[in-house]
């Protein structure tokens, strides 16, 4: 059977496999993306794709600010704009009772020499946001937040590797890996191919594929839920969500309203599926109707759930095995990987090129996951 040899092979044809390949063909690597379905089946595919700093753990901030910068110039990386609009993600107050907490988020962030996050009064808010209902008493805003088309970025990331020389494997699964000498063969049914590099973006399944090399990485999974509405009149520019509630709510280009916030369904790992949980949704509809009561009565066009990898701090996983060497992990992103695109791509890109990274990512570290081993 023949060999595919590359330079790195990435595991997971998710937005976060494609940026890793794209970043790694532009340092002069040849990169194959090897996807089990094809590329956007699962997270990727079904984000919200807000784009947000706003009230992101505080490990995460300057790797998050890093990657804001990068949408803010997102053609000239990916040649095409996404579909991303820095319109702003506010985080609201609906009772006095919730301004405490945004306030002394603001105050945080201030102390730490952040800047990007800053609260609004109530009319401040009404101006932002007229469409509000009144009872919304202020916000904690950042301004250059905003959100993107997920398909539309799928697309550019893909267009992008491939004009990089990346090869895409579909329907590739990788299902065994065997070292061999200073690399690894990896067995995708009837393909095999071969790399001293291996990125595992396997996503929901990345636990599986890392267990493959002898990395035991505890991991949850979550099938965040969203709907999306009839197209309406503009509404709004921001992403909302609100204090107390699992609410994110925008209005698309097309003007449908795009309605999420981490809403669970359930998630089938092993029959990578997931479906939706329609009381659970109802609560983000009600969410959505007491925040914006002008959207009563409007239509849900369509809802669907997409499963990922969830940890158990909420932090992703990036950086080397610590066991297999050249295996690199870039999973685990908890529900809010699609900010991080950009970056994390980049991130591996450094470890793999220069074995470092000036990037702070100590506390993704794989090994804070790595189920201890207990001699028999
Ligand atoms: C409904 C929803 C809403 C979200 N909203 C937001 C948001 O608003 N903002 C935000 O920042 N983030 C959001 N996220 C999170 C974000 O979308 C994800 O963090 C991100 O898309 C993860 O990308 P990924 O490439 O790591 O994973 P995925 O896109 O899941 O890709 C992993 C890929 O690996 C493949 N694979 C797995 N195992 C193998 C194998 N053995 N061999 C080959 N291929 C394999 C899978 O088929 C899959 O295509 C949301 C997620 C969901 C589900």
């Amino acid at each position: 059977m023949s060999v595919e040899e590359f330079d790195v092979a990435v595991v997971g044809g998710g937005l976060h496999g494609l940026s890793a390949a794209l970043h790694l063909a532009r340092a002069g690597r040849r990169v194959a993306v090897i996807e089990r379905r094809w590329t956007g089946r699962h997270a990727s595919g079904a984000t919200a794709a807000g784009v947000r700093t706003l009230n992101r753990d505080i490990a995460e901030v300057p790797i998050s600010l890093e990657a804001m910068a990068m949408w803010h110039r997102i053609a000239s990386i990916v040649g095409d704009d996404c579909g991303f609009h820095a319109h702003g993600q506010m985080r609201i107050a609906e009772r006095d009772e919730h301004m405490p907490a945004l306030m002394q988020r603001e105050a945080k962030m201030r102390s730490l020499g952040y800047e990007h996050e800053e609260m609004i009064d109530a009319a401040d808010l009404r101006r932002l946001v007229p469409a509000l209902s009144p009872h919304c008493i202020g916000a904690l805003i950042a301004r250059n937040d905003g959100a993107a088309d997920p398909h539309r970025t799928i697309l550019a990331f893909r267009r992008a590797c491939e004009a990089e020389g990346v090869v895409i494997a579909e329907g590739c699964g990788v299902e065994a890996v065997e070292r061999q000498g200073e690399g690894w063969l990896l067995a995708c049914g009837a393909r095999r191919f071969r790399a001293p590099v291996v990125v595992n973006a396997a996503g929901a399944w990345a636990g599986r594929l890392a267990a493959l090399f002898g990395d035991e990485i505890a991991l949850g999974v979550r099938a965040s839920m969203m709907m999306v509405t009839e197209r309406l009149a503009p509404l709004l520019a921001p992403v909302v969500s609100v204090v107390g509630r699992a609410l994110s709510f925008k209005q698309s280009d097309q003007g449908t309203l795009v309605i999420g916030g981490g809403l669970q369904g359930a998630a089938d790992v092993e029959g990578e599926s997931s479906t939706v949980n329609f009381t659970e949704l109802a609560k983000g509809a009600r969410a959505a109707s007491d925040l914006f009561p002008i959207v009563r009565g409007v239509r849900v066009a369509r809802c669907w759930t997409g499963i990922e990898a969830q940890t158990s701090d909420h932090l992703p996983v990036i950086g080397a095995s610590p066991n297999a060497s050249g295996l690199f992990h870039a999973f685990g992103f908890s529900g809010h990987g699609f900010q991080l695109v950009p970056v994390v791509g980049a991130i591996l890109t450094d470890l793999v090129t220069a074995g470092t990274t000036r990037r702070e990512i100590a506390a993704f570290a794989p090994g804070r996951l790595m189920q201890e081993r207990v001699a028999a």
